[in-house]
């Protein structure tokens, strides 16, 4: 099922992310944890793509496994800053054999090593949601930051950005994790002014390790709410009291999402069905893919 039909009954939708194992070693635990989270019957399940594209075999093999064992709608994730057009053509070619319809197109971080790409094709996402968008049927989704991409000075010229996802056939976003809706609500309304319509997927992320948050902020800046940080500060050093007081923050974050007319949820899982599990239930009466 292409992600974009999902969007057009005006129902609220659910979906999880994983991510591959770096190694074949862990490729059985991935696939394991996978299969958890199919079950809850998700309205998509997304694999995202190593940096660089090391793991993508792994990448089409869980989202192909996902469609063929569990029925559920999977999203591929492609990168393609390190890519010339052959291996994208390549990639494209290996899902469309495996039937996978859904397609977020990312240009990827720029490595350290960036000199050794010099065959490369690609500078943003937006050039390869040309390319798929000429290569045939996919529904393209692409990436968009409600506080701004880092290496953008100005949020205006990231939602130029966005604007020229759309026209090269992006039919959908999906956002970088946030803790405050405030943020993700004004971000909305410059997208309205921009005439941006697509449906805006909102990415949640349940805190439940203390370490995961100095991580997020090096990595993407995201702002961490005072309320927030009470909770980590209070029960950051108790595993289980932090996965319960993370999961509850992120459910809250979720209802007030969905009652304000923000249809599509995706949660970032950090591949632990536990944690899919238990937002799932939380949700149950509100949600029914
Ligand atoms: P782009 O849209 O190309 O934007 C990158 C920067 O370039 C921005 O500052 C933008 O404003 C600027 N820009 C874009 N076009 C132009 C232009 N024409 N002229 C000048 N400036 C321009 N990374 C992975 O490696 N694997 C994954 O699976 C993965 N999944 C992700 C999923 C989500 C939901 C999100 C939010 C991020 C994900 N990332 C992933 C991280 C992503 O690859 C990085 O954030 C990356 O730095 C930017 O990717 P992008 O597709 O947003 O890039």
């Amino acid at each position: 099922m292409k992600i974009i039909d999902l969007f057009k009954e005006g129902k609220q939708v659910i979906s999880y992310e994983v991510f591959p194992p770096k190694t074949s070693a862990g490729i059985e635990s991935v696939k394991v944890a996978t299969e958890e989270i199919a079950k809850l019957n998700p309205g998509f399940i997304s694999v995202t793509y190593g940096a660089s594209g090391g793991t993508s075999d792994y990448t089409v093999d869980i989202a192909s496994n996902i469609q063929k064992a569990y029925n559920v709608t999977s999203l591929a994730h492609l990168t393609c800053v390190t890519s010339n057009k052959e291996t994208i053509i390549n990639q494209l070619e290996k899902l469309r054999d495996n039937n996978i319809e859904n397609i977020l197109a990312l240009r990827g971080d720029l490595p350290e090593d960036m000199e050794k790409f010099r065959s490369r094709d690609y500078n943003y996402a937006s050039d390869l949601m040309k390319d798929i968008n000429s290569f045939g049927d996919f529904c393209i989704g692409g990436a968009c930051y409600p506080e701004g991409h880092v290496e953008s000075e100005r949020l205006i010229d990231d939602i130029e950005t966005l604007k020229n996802k759309v026209n090269m056939g992006c039919e959908f976003f999906i956002t970088q994790m946030f803790f405050d809706n405030n943020i993700l609500y004004n971000f909305l309304y410059k997208l309205r002014d921009a005439g941006i319509s697509v449906p805006v997927i909102a990415g949640i992320m349940p805190v439940t390790n203390p370490k995961q948050i100095k991580r997020i902020t090096e990595l993407s800046g995201t702002h961490l709410p005072q309320r927030f940080k009470t909770i980590v500060d209070k029960f950051g050093h108790n595993p289980k009291a932090m996965a319960q007081a993370g999961i509850a923050y992120a459910t809250e974050q979720i209802i007030d999402l969905y009652a304000n007319g923000v249809n599509g949820i995706h949660v970032y899982t950090m591949n632990k069905p536990e944690i899919a599990r238990r937002i799932n239930n939380n949700l149950s009466e509100i949600v029914n893919n």
